[in-house]
């Protein structure tokens, strides 16, 4: 019997072993970046004017000289040939969840009748993917169908398998960026050149300003076979039904606990696979769900964080396999306990030092701190709605909100000391903190204590908590790519701090006019920058809250302050095309009307596939696994009232068969409304999909079909604890959760 299919897998999954894992002789740090093309083989493969180029390419983004691709082509491939790798692909970030790769082997004619290898520095340079199949949300009309992909020589080429992978960005014949990538690099400049002309305001030999990410990626994993017999896992991801199991994260026992043999074994695997590629590993555990784990390596500059994610992410998924598991990223995967995050640890650094680190112990460290603080916030509140919309997705909605991450709202935790550091500013007497006459400028900052950052409370419901020299941005979803909330946040500090200076310039011509500075005196630029600062540290209150964000009160209170509180997917991406947002994109030249629009039209049609896949896959598995199974289990108890009705007589019988009755009716009850609604269900999609207009037709599914998948869920959820347990066809919470 098929119902039988999921005992047998529990059983399978029971007895599974833990894969031994062959760990290298060498150390980490010896084996670190082995299969990376970094500076270290450069300087080795390269002749040493070129190694040079690539250097200044690389560390001061100069632009990339074509004139010396052929020989950086040459020295890839003899290094990629020396480690057995016969196949290259440009590998990039196309606006779909994953990455893409075309792989072509570096084979040719001789034209001497044999092979030779060859790779040129035109194939590492450009190439032209067949880009008809990726979304581009009509910024490719078919005719001109041709997108290009063109290698980013700041994230070096590595090697997976007997592959060379070479990192790229994807634009349209027109332009256009079509992956995450091209704003991303744009918003990384945009922000370094405007924090560096603040910086200068406080250290005049800044030269750059680099964005630091330390990303956390939390995940679940799930024996192969279990997940093998859940069709909604493995279509969408997540389970769509499911009773809770008696036991689940209410002990805390899971947290920090130790991690369990098959578990530790494949977080060995990855991390010795992650620090061969280069991505600087550093900690592993268990998270508050069971099954749920999280991995995390030492921060670097975004782009190559970015990219290291992207890469970690499919190494996750791919040994994961290896070790008899599946490793689910979605944030959301199982109903009533804790979904996956994927924390982006945030910070600007100069070439010396981290503009965001509090214990300076000069008047200029203090002023720069808070300045670079203030300006932050600033961003943060004025597209606080964007900021959502740019973590926001069908998957992340199910987690945003659930009294376990943060809520649907953006605001900022800043902590007690910080928080009394700017009321003091702000409160200050004027005459601590400007200049009046000839008298010498004071500024009367408290000292900021050491401890700061070890001390900055773990207000785990904030989305954008400030954590001692750095903000953790925690509403960043399991799945996504960390590129679009760091594009975002970007772009608007970029703003904040363009604005910034100009504010101050004015206020300093102002000042200039207003006083005169002796010989010796302060400068007039810290005084405007106080002014500045000051104006701001008023205006940025809404976004501060030091609060619990999952009670109700401030859901009430984040509207009143004006803050954006909308929790409709498809009308959390309209963010993206106020006036507002667009004109930050455009100013910044990160990205255009057209491209955001397109865009958009992406998110609304990833949304509505998104929703239709789940609301198929789960009316498919009520028709045709739940219903009949009940069906059988609910004739099983009719046969047995009619053979105690054979039996015994009347009142007796009835008494006999009283338990049953009452099951069989309810049965019933949670059979006929499941049949019913899914039949609405199926016809609410039939109308959404008639729908023109992409965005209209994800409100549709979001309003309609949506809300179905929920209602009749909690009707074969409370089947689940009825039915015959040897009967049930699809693996329970219970072992989906705690085998492993
Ligand atoms: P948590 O206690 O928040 O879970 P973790 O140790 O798991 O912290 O992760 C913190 C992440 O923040 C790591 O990736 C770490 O490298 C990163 N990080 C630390 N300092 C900074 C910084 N200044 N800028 C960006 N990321 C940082
Ligand atoms: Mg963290």
């Amino acid at each position: 019997m098929a119902e039988k299919l999921r005992l047998k897998v529990v059983d399978e999954a029971f007895k599974r072993q833990p894969v031994e894992v062959t760990v290298p002789k060498e150390r980490p740090s010896e084996y670190f970046a082995k299969y990376v093309f970094n500076k270290q083989k450069m300087y080795k493969y390269l002749p040493v004017d070129v190694y040079h180029k690539m250097c200044d390419v690389i560390d001061n983004g100069a632009p990339f000289d074509r004139t010396i691709a052929d020989a950086v082509a040459e020295g890839i491939k003899t290094w990629a040939i020396e480690n057995g790798v016969t196949h290259y692909t440009h590998w990039f970030q196309p606006l779909t969840e994953g990455t893409a790769e075309k792989h072509d082997g570096f084979v040719e004619h001789d034209q001497k009748g044999g092979m030779v290898e060859e790779f040129e520095g035109k194939l590492l340079v450009q190439q032209e993917p067949d880009a008809s199949s990726f979304p581009s949300g009509g910024i490719r009309s078919t005719f001109e169908a041709r997108g290009y992909s063109a290698w980013d020589p700041t994230s070096p080429v590595f090697i997976i398998g007997d592959t060379l992978m070479i990192p790229t960005i994807f634009i349209s014949y027109t332009g256009e960026a079509l992956d995450y990538k091209v704003p991303l690099k744009k918003a990384l400049y945009a922000v370094d050149k405007a924090a560096t002309a603040v910086s200068q305001y406080f250290y005049p030999e800044v030269k750059k300003v680099i964005c630091n990410l330390g990303w956390e990626q939390e995940y679940f994993l799930v024996d192969e076979a279990l997940y093998a017999a859940r069709p909604d896992l493995v279509m969408t991801g997540r389970t769509l039904m499911g009773h809770d199991s008696a036991k689940n994260q209410q002990m805390d026992d899971h947290y920090f606990g130790s991690i369990p043999a098959r578990v530790e074994n494949f977080m060995r695997d990855i991390e010795i696979q992650a620090l061969e590629l280069g991505i600087p590993c550093k900690t592993r555990h268990n998270e508050v769900a069971p099954n749920q784990f999280e991995l995390a390596p030492i921060f670097e500059e975004t782009n190559l964080a970015v990219d290291h994610n992207m890469l970690m992410m499919s190494i996750m998924k791919r040994v994961a396999r290896k070790h008899g598991f599946r490793c689910l990223l979605h944030e959301k995967p199982f109903k009533g306990i804790n979904g996956s995050g994927k924390h982006n640890n945030w910070s600007l650094a100069t070439d010396t030092g981290i503009l965001l680190h509090a214990p300076g112990k000069t008047l200029l460290d203090n002023l720069r701190f808070v300045t670079f603080t203030v300006e932050t916030l600033k961003a943060v509140l004025d597209h606080n709605g964007l900021l959502k919309a740019s973590i926001m997705s069908a998957t992340n909605a199910h987690r945003l909100g659930a009294n376990e991450a943060p809520p649907a709202i953006i605001s900022s935790f800043l902590g007690k000391t910080v928080t009394d550091l700017l009321e003091h500013l702000e409160c200050a007497d004027d005459n601590d903190l400007s200049m009046t006459g000839k008298t010498a400028f004071k500024l009367d900052i408290p000292a900021i204590p050491e401890l700061l950052i070890d001390n900055t409370d773990r207000n785990r419901t904030s989305p954008f908590a400030f954590t001692g020299n750095r903000f953790e941005f925690r509403a960043v979803g399991s799945e996504a790519n960390c590129a679009s909330a760091m594009l975002t946040l970007n772009t608007a500090v970029a703003e904040a701090l363009t604005t910034f200076k100009q504010r101050v310039d004015a206020r300093v011509k102002e000042i200039a006019e207003n006083i005169e500075f002796t010989e010796g005196g302060h400068n007039p630029v810290f005084h405007a920058i106080i002014d500045v600062v000051r104006e701001d540290i008023k205006y940025i209150k809404p976004i501060i809250f030091n609060g619990n964000g999952y009670g109700d009160e401030w859901k009430a209170e984040a509207a009143r302050r004006g803050l954006d509180c909308e929790t409709s997917a498809p009308l959390v991406f309209d963010r993206y095309l106020d006036e507002s947002s667009v004109k930050m994109f455009e100013s910044q030249h990160v990205m255009t009307r057209f491209e955001l629009k397109a865009r958009n039209e992406i998110k609304w049609e990833t949304y509505t596939k998104k929703i239709q896949i789940e609301s198929r896959i789960f009316g498919d598995l009520c028709l045709n696994h739940i219903i009949p199974v009940v069906t059988r289990y609910q004739s099983m108890l009719i046969d047995n009232v009619h053979k105690v009705m054979e039996i015994f007589a009347g009142e007796k019988a009835q008494k006999i068969s009283r338990e049953n009755l009452v099951i069989i009716e309810k049965i019933s009850d949670h059979e006929s409304f499941i049949i019913e609604n899914v039949e609405k269900m199926i016809a609410a999609r039939k109308a959404a999909n008639r729908i023109e207009s992409e965005r209209e037709k994800a409100i549709a599914y979001h309003d309609t079909v949506a809300p179905l998948l929920e209602e009749i869920r909690y009707h074969v959820d409370k089947l689940e604890t009825i039915v015959d347990d040897e009967a049930w066809p699809l693996p329970k919470y219970r072992e989906l959760l705690f085998i492993r």
